[in-house]
């Protein structure tokens, strides 16, 4: 065994929208964003719970989250930032260290108003595993012994081009699936499914804390 090897750690590397926090929704015109304010932080059910359970098994938290909002010109950098620090913050007020946060936010096409430096292609909008190869390499996780866990198939699939496992959120009445369900034509073997799938967070935190 290499002497760099036994240092690296486990990790879980945790989409932020759909599978920490909820999306937002305006009563008055049923409009769906993702949060970008501080005060839109909802934790989603069993996400405490499962994150503190994942921590006390010895793994090193982080987020990994796609925000074209500000290429898109829906609301700028600084607001992502306050809102994904005030998650990090939230958080840790209930003992569970966040130890980095990786965003991108780029967006292929942008949008009118959005922030052109951002717009184009990039190597780390998920499902490209850009985030994620940065936060192992920053953290020193072993992939073999680490996770990506999200709600979305471009979660899966980033996690497992980073060469992590991965785990989906799973939630039956959640359209954000479909994508995640092969649709006609297409073989099984074209997409690699993730290697675990719950409900929510602490589902999915039960079952990797009892894998080897
Ligand atoms: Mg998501
Ligand atoms: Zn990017």
């Amino acid at each position: 065994m290499g002497v760099g090897k036994v240092n690296l750690r486990r990790g879980v590397i945790l989409d932020r929208d759909g599978t920490l926090i909820d999306v937002v929704r305006d009563e008055e015109t049923g409009a769906i964003t993702t949060a970008f304010h501080p005060s839109h932080l909802r934790l989603l059910a069993g996400v405490e719970e499962g994150l503190r359970l994942l921590h006390d098994a010895g793994y090193v938290l982080a987020i990994a989250t796609n925000q074209p909002g500000p290429a898109k010109g829906h609301f700028g950098r600084a607001a992502v930032e306050r809102t994904n620090d005030a998650l990090v913050t939230m958080l840790a007020d209930r003992g569970i260290p966040i130890a980095k946060v990786a965003t991108c936010m780029h967006h292929p096409d942008g949008g009118a108003g959005g922030d052109a430096s951002l717009v184009g292609p990039c190597p780390c909008r998920k499902p490209k595993p850009g985030l994620l190869l940065d936060l192992m390499q920053e953290l020193a996780l072993d992939p073999a012994q680490s996770w990506m866990l999200g709600d979305t198939s471009s979660d899966v699939e980033a996690g497992h081009a980073a060469g992590l496992r991965a785990g989906l959120i799973f939630a039956p009445n959640r359209c954000e699936l479909c994508p995640l369900r092969p649709p006609h034509g297409m073989t099984a073997s074209t997409r690699r499914p993730p290697d675990l799938a719950g409900a929510t967070v602490r589902d999915l935190a039960l079952k990797i804390a009892n894998t080897p």
